[in-house]
């Protein structure tokens, strides 16, 4: 990973294929979302980059370790929006949180994944912390939660992100630009989790609840 001086971060696979190539500024927004998101959630994570043509996240075991990992795909879906960024965060901690990535099933079912995944771990001001790992097979994690599971990691998610002054309506943004992807695109998040429509209505019902809440208590 190049560091020194320049501008964007490169993230380079085995045999220095380069995975991705982003703005330093959004590396750094990234990972303090990531430290911030993950201490509200009082859980302890790895973030990790993997390699993938379908937006995707999730949390599990690898290779022994906590991680939150998120795909190129997504991050290149996301761009530069740290509200995202953090919702994304907030969901997939929230599955650390609550023990739902934990369980014995999720992690059987990752021996059984379908592709091998090349990560990139993520540390302080973006250097390389979990180094190159490769030979991971993780596309099933997201599908053994239950529907309640994901349910409840986008209502945490929201309350991470307003306990850090993230705004919650990037959690709405990132489900409308997810149900706005080619017709076809077999998108794993999504299509594991409760249907787009349904999860854009129920984080926008949880926003309101909240920030009225929050209103009222101040
Ligand atoms: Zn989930």
């Amino acid at each position: 990973m190049a560091v020194a001086r320049s501008s964007t971060v490169t993230l380079y696979g085995p045999g220095e294929k380069v995975l991705l190539t982003m703005n330093r500024q959004t590396v750094q927004k990234l990972l303090l979302a990531h430290f911030r998101i993950t201490r509200s959630a009082g859980t302890q994570a790895e973030l990790l980059i993997v390699e993938g043509d379908e937006p995707n996240a999730f949390a599990a075991m690898i290779n022994g370790r906590r991680m939150i990992a998120i795909n190129i795909a997504m991050i290149k879906l996301i761009g530069e929006n740290i509200d995202e960024f953090a919702g994304l965060l907030g969901h997939e901690a929230a599955h650390w949180a609550m023990g739902h990535a934990d369980s014995s099933k999720v992690r059987s079912s990752t021996i059984q994944g379908i592709s091998t995944l090349v990560g990139v771990g993520l540390g302080v001001a973006g250097i390389p912390a979990a180094g190159i790992i490769t030979g991971l097979s993780a596309d099933l994690i997201e599908a053994s939660y239950s529907r309640d599971n994901e349910r409840e990691a986008d209502a945490l998610s929201i309350d991470y992100m307003l306990a850090n002054g993230f705004d919650p309506q990037g959690a709405v943004q990132l489900q409308e630009k997810m149900l706005k992807l080619p017709v076809g695109l077999k998108v794993p998040f999504l299509g594991t989790h409760p249907s787009g429509q349904e999860r854009v209505e129920n984080l926008k019902r949880l926003i309101g609840a909240k920030q009225e809440k929050a209103g009222v208590a101040e």
